[in-house]
């Protein structure tokens, strides 16, 4: 679906076999035309290549046009395809320096952070071009730059990128949707990305990995709703942890997900990360004022 002059938006869906059983996903990827070539925001899960080569071809270019890719974190359905896309196109690839070692070591990637089916969503491991941080730009040609805006919390290297000829913002997976599974690394830095991508007025289209196109009239409602959402979430793991003597992560898990009426099905090793990154707080909260 093409969104804006240069942009197209793909929706890749996908499945994660847990312990709860499978879960269907999807995620979007961002194909850019500009001039002869072709840019990529994130490569979805492995194989999606073939998604991606089809629509290129049948908006009437070539996969071979492929220069550019721009991962705008590690996680992967956001990296899954990288690894072939690089092999069949000879594509550069950019990142932010905090997802450096996840990307080019997938094997630490899943040590670290063990996401159920990881292999079967992960092509493999690639060397990255061009190390980019907060104000650079990344320059298309074709009158199109885009500005990297480091947005860390969902991790620490995540990236979200503006197109001011567009008037396009992409912001990876840093906006969480009410009521989604909340993945992130730290709840506070989290809120404060989405607080610098409101300082982004003039947007016409915001584009998240895992929610549809946004147009300009709910961006907003859309970037205050995800920060109310972690505030809640942040808020409730304190209240839980507060009340409870001892508990295992697991529990906390749940009895947040009870108070918030969340689907229990939630609770997996992800989201309990998540929630455990309320406790490094838990100190302030108790210190007397
Ligand atoms: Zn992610």
């Amino acid at each position: 679906m093409q969104v804006s002059n240069h942009v197209h938006a793909l929706r890749i869906p996908f499945t994660i076999t847990t312990n709860m059983g499978v879960l269907d996903r999807f995620v979007y990827a961002f194909v850019i035309i500009h001039g002869s070539q072709i840019c990529l925001i994130d490569t979805g899960v492995a194989s999606s290549q073939q998604l991606i080569f089809d629509y290129i071809r049948q908006i009437g270019r070539k996969p071979e046009e492929i220069a550019t890719i721009i991962l705008t974190h590690s996680h992967p359905d956001h990296i899954g395809s990288v690894r072939s896309i690089k092999q069949i196109t000879g594509c550069k690839v950019i990142a932010h320096s905090g997802e450096k070692e996840w990307i080019e070591n997938v094997d630490k990637q899943f040590t670290d952070r063990p996401v159920p089916g990881f292999n079967s969503l992960v092509g493999g491991s690639v060397t990255i071009d061009r190390i980019v941080d907060e104000g650079e730009f990344i320059d298309l040609g074709d009158d199109l730059q885009l500005r990297v805006i480091h947005t860390p919390g969902h991790s620490k290297g995540s990236i979200s990128l503006y197109a001011e000829t567009d008037q396009v913002l992409f912001v990876g997976d840093v906006v969480p949707i009410p009521g989604d599974m909340p993945i992130y690394d730290d709840p506070l830095i989290s809120i404060e990305s989405i607080k610098k991508l409101k300082a982004y007025n003039k947007v016409n289209v915001l584009l998240s990995a895992w929610d549809e196109p946004k147009t300009a009239s709910s961006i907003d409602k859309v970037l205050q709703d995800g920060v109310e959402y972690i505030q809640r979430l942040h808020n409730t793991v304190i209240e839980v942890v507060m009340a409870a003597t001892s508990m295992e992560a697991v529990d906390i898990c749940k009895r947040v997900l009870e108070s918030l009426n969340l689907p229990l099905f939630m609770a997996n090793p992800l989201v309990a990360r998540s929630f455990i990154a309320s406790l490094r707080y838990m100190e302030d909260v108790n210190r007397p004022k």
